[in-house]
């Protein structure tokens, strides 16, 4: 097989979570475009119609399954209905989540705020894994299984969701736990972590400029990702092109989590001080914008 063709994942079937909006819609797409049968699984019906048709315009085969992850009999009906339809799943991307806890005070979160969170990002993307790979398991035929974290799974960010963190930080050792405890059978897990990208969840802190202004003057490539940039690592991670990959997370970021949290531009009396001992080495790369 050549190296492009093993990112081909032609005549298989994909399962995507959280398809009616945001990654999930692209992933839905590039999985289409690479050859994949796609089912795209949410709540929101509707939405998930008017991807289904934009697919079909494509020559995608497509089903459409309504499903709450949080309900592990909502999970099992939409993953018995892509068997179903297509014969198997060969890909699980567990896209859905949420961040529904916005205050920044851990010590006041409400036990529904945070349960819905871990319910849908933790306990959902279990239930999806669980069932997935249960079949994938007995009928031998293997698997990739594909859960989305975040970069705030891998380090704390003060002042934003603490369950939303907790949740992605314990899918990254879910993540590392299943890609062990099935790689002797053929079913591969691994994580995507994205940075930030502009979606529904995304959206309310992309509105405020001075986010923007602030985001952009400390990120290493200083803007924000574009959704199409997550989709060579996700088919890397769908197909054969990372079959000898379980368990690994791979991060797609513009640089943010290498840079350690630490803003790249620190103010200007710090660069002053430095300039006077190093002259022009001792100045910022960036201006500040
Ligand atoms: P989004 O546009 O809000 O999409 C979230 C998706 O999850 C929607 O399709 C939603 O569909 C689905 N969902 C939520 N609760 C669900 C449930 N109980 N059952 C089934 N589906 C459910 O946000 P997004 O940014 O694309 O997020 C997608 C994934 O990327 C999330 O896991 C998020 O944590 C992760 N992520 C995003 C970013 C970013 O910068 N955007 C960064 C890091 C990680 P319904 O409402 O129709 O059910």
């Amino acid at each position: 097989m050549s190296i492009t063709d093993q990112f081909l994942v032609t005549g298989r079937t994909a399962i995507v979570t959280g398809a009616s909006s945001g990654l999930g819609v692209t992933f839905a797409h590039v999985l289409a475009e690479a050859g994949a049968n796609v089912v795209l699984a949410a709540r929101r019906i509707d939405r998930l119609e008017q991807v289904a048709t934009d697919l079909r315009a494509n020559g995608a085969n497509v089903l459409v399954q309504e499903c709450d992850v949080s309900d592990s009999a909502s999970v099992a009906a939409m993953v018995g209905a892509s068997w179903d339809r297509f014969g198997r799943v060969d890909i699980l991307v567990n896209n859905a989540g949420v961040a529904a806890d916005a205050g920044v005070f851990p010590e006041r979160i409400a036990d529904d705020v945070w349960l819905k969170t871990v319910g849908v990002n933790l306990n959902g993307l279990f239930w999806c894994c669980r069932e997935v790979a249960q079949r994938q398991l007995a009928d031998g035929k293997g698997g990739s299984i594909i859960n989305v974290a975040s970069i705030m799974g891998l380090s704390a960010s003060q002042n934003l969701a603490s369950a939303y963190q907790a949740s992605k930080g314990a899918v990254v050792n879910l993540t590392r736990n299943l890609g062990v405890s099935w790689a002797d059978r053929g079913v591969r897990v691994n994580c995507l972590a994205p940075g930030w990208f502009p979606s529904e969840m995304t959206d309310p802190f992309f509105a405020v400029p001075e986010f923007n202004d602030r985001f952009k003057n400390s990120a290493p490539m200083a803007r924000f990702g574009h959704p199409d940039e997550l989709g060579g690592a996700l088919l890397f991670l769908a197909s054969d092109a990372s079959s000898f990959v379980t368990g690994q997370t791979i991060v797609v970021d513009g640089g943010v989590s290498a840079a350690g949290g630490t803003a790249s531009l620190y103010p200007p009396e710090l660069y002053a001080a430095q300039a006077q001992v190093m002259g022009e080495l001792g100045t910022p790369i960036r201006a500040k914008a």
